[in-house]
């Protein structure tokens, strides 16, 4: 096990009052200290334009990059660039990369990248939902054309949607989107009748469903997809956003919960993918279940 990070994704400054601080990241990383001493820490490099462009346009990274501002710029109505976004962007996207090399090469079966912002909501072209690059997305991407894996599976519990996620692999076969999601919700898409070219799999949950609906559709509808795609690599974007404390959204989850589904997908994993998982911080807003949470996905990503 490794935990990635880099300390410029706490200077991505979303302004006064926005939920996606940096006191996230602040909590997950000390409660993960805490919980786990003796897991290392490797500091992420930063994404090349070359593998931000297996996956996004050059537009996005001129947005992204290249606004040289002094002040925030809000490129929709939640989502901001401040002045040291672009290295926030570029780490936590380089953590996913250097985490799936990392596992690829060898060195370690799992990684958990503790970055900020989120990336699943992004698309090819438009930063949106706090999210500036898909980093999950340009991990998969590297994984297949450098790793040369023809079997990538991204698994999605943050209670939003990916709608980045899925726009970007919808047509690309070696890449299994998976997502429980609560409906109605922002960005509103997942219907299950999204299926990409068979390669996408969405579930929604009600607001106020709680575990006993989140491990059933899991158990029943999507656990069963990840299984019988053979993953060669799982790569999950763990948002703990659905837990009950959360204030944007009404799951009604229990850290208990994560540790649960965490423990499917690594026995999954063992069984195709030698074990291999990288797991990315997406959203998640409340500080102690960010805390309880990521501390509970990463024991059950450790124990195996
Ligand atoms: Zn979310």
């Amino acid at each position: 096990m490794e935990f990635w990070s880099h300390d410029a994704c706490l200077l991505h400054d979303t302004g006064p009052g926005h939920p996606e601080r940096p006191e996230r990241l602040i909590a997950v990383c000390e409660a993960l200290r805490d919980a786990f001493p003796d897991v290392p820490w490797r500091e992420a490099p930063r994404a090349t334009r070359g593998q931000l462009l297996r996956v996004h346009d050059a537009s996005l990274l001129a947005t992204v990059l290249d606004t040289h501002s002094p002040n925030r710029v809000h490129v929709d109505a939640d989502t901001v660039l401040s002045p040291a976004s672009a290295e926030a962007a570029l780490r936590a996207a380089g953590a996913a990369v250097a985490a799936t090399e990392a596992v690829l090469h060898g060195r370690t079966q799992r990684a958990f990248c503790a970055v900020r912002p989120p990336g699943h909501h992004a698309t090819r072209d438009i930063a949106m939902g706090f999210c500036l690059f898909d980093s999950i997305a340009v991990a998969a991407a590297h994984a297949c054309d450098e790793g040369g894996l023809e079997r990538v599976a991204i698994v999605d519990f943050d209670v939003h949607h990916g709608n980045g996620t899925q726009a970007i692999f919808e047509h690309d076969p070696r890449v299994l989107f998976l997502s429980s999601h609560q409906s109605p919700l922002y960005p509103d898409t997942g219907y299950p009748e999204e299926r990409g070219d068979g390669n996408i799999h969405n579930a929604m949950l009600r607001p106020g469903a709680g575990g006993d609906a989140f491990r059933a559709t899991w158990r029943d509808v999507l656990l069963p997809e990840l299984d019988a795609f053979r993953p060669q690599l799982v790569l999950v974007s763990a948002g703990f956003d659905a837990h009950w404390r959360d204030p944007l959204a009404q799951l009604q989850l229990q850290a208990e919960d994560y540790a649960w589904v965490t423990d499917e997908i690594v026995a999954i994993a063992e069984r195709h993918a030698r074990g291999r998982i990288v797991s990315m911080l997406e959203g998640g807003y409340d500080l102690d279940a960010l805390r309880e949470s990521s501390v509970a996905h990463v024991a059950a990503l450790i124990a195996d």
